[in-house]
């Protein structure tokens, strides 16, 4: 039996988005052991592989689980690719992440810089587990000769979040002690100081441009999915705090990291490929994320 298109993470935020013939999340195979990994690729022989499958986390968890981090990604992203091999899957995607970036490296982030320098010590373990996936598919192509690539999105946000308090992304995390904070009407604390800059990216757009990328992108580098547009932490909290109609202070949390300061990232490849592609506005994005999270609390991934 033959599976055209398996999402592995297909029960995270990107995966659920994305058309698939078979979504596998960690109830359906435990991606760092290695005989089931095995097993189920040779049951399922999948033609296409989106790998969306990781452990995530925002700034804190990053810092505070690193042995974690590294260990369970690296074993995921190994096993997938070697069961994919093994398999004769004959095309494969995986994510990785802007967090690979070097922290002391020129901007915009390209394509081409991945390894030159340290990534942020605040999540080196998580990049350098992706860092090794960059790896693994060089060599995979160049030996092989398989058509596995890989895809960099900027900071996701989205339906289907992780909507963890302490250890989700900053959009989730913020959405749900907005939302926490309005029920009791207290105050709202928001970490670091605000000036930090990121590019965040629609899950749903992540979407469509995995489709377009499993069945067009054959490059060995990487491919940014970018809107190139950056917006500051306390903007990003200032769209929260309307779209939830909160109207108590916002309190900024000094004892909380802030992380890289900005990693702003070229979508100049992207552009080349597909000139036309319209990203939804992070405002209206949000908007649908928090009609989302409203219409669905309690019944939110949380931790
Ligand atoms: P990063 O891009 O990997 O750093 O991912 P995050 O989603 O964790 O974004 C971190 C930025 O948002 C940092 O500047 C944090 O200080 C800021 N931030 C503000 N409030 C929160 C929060 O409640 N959770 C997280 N994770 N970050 C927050």
């Amino acid at each position: 039996m033959y599976t055209k298109r398996l999402v592995t993470g297909g029960t995270g935020m990107v995966g659920a988005a994305i058309t698939a013939d078979l979504k596998i999340g960690s109830r359906d195979c435990n991606l760092t052991d290695w005989n089931a990994v095995r097993d189920f690729f040779e049951a399922k022989k999948p033609q296409q592989v989106i790998h969306c499958a990781a452990k995530v986390g925002g700034v804190w968890a990053n810092m505070n689980q690193k042995g974690d981090f590294f260990r369970e990604n690296i074993l995921m992203n190994t096993f997938v690719l070697e069961a994919a091999r093994l398999a004769k899957v004959p095309k494969l995607l995986a994510f990785l992440s802007t967090c690979v970036f070097p922290d002391k490296v020129e901007y915009p982030l390209t394509e081409a810089h991945i390894h030159n320098g340290a990534p942020h010590y605040t999540n080196d373990a998580y990049a350098y587990a992706k860092r090794m996936t960059d790896i693994q598919i060089r060599a995979y192509r160049e030996q092989y000769g398989l058509k596995y690539v890989s895809v960099i999105p900027t900071n996701i946000y989205g339906k289907n979040d992780l909507f963890d308090l302490e250890n989700g992304h900053v959009v989730p995390s913020l959405i749900h002690r907005c939302f926490l904070a309005r029920e009791k009407g207290e105050d709202l604390e928001v970490w670091g100081t605000g000036k930090p800059l990121r590019e965040f990216i629609f899950a749903e757009d992540v979407a469509r441009l995995t489709e377009w990328a499993i069945e067009n992108y054959d490059e060995a580098e990487p491919i940014i999915f970018s809107t190139s547009e950056e917006t500051s932490i306390k903007e990003l909290a200032e769209m929260v705090v309307e779209l939830l109609g909160f109207k108590n202070k916002l309190i900024w949390r000094s004892d909380r990291p802030d992380g890289q300061l900005r990693k702003p990232s070229s979508h100049d490849k992207l552009k080349k490929y597909l000139p036309d592609f319209q990203f939804t506005p992070l405002y209206e994005g949000l908007k649908q994320t928090i009609e989302w999270f409203e219409h669905n609390y309690p019944n939110v991934r949380t931790h």
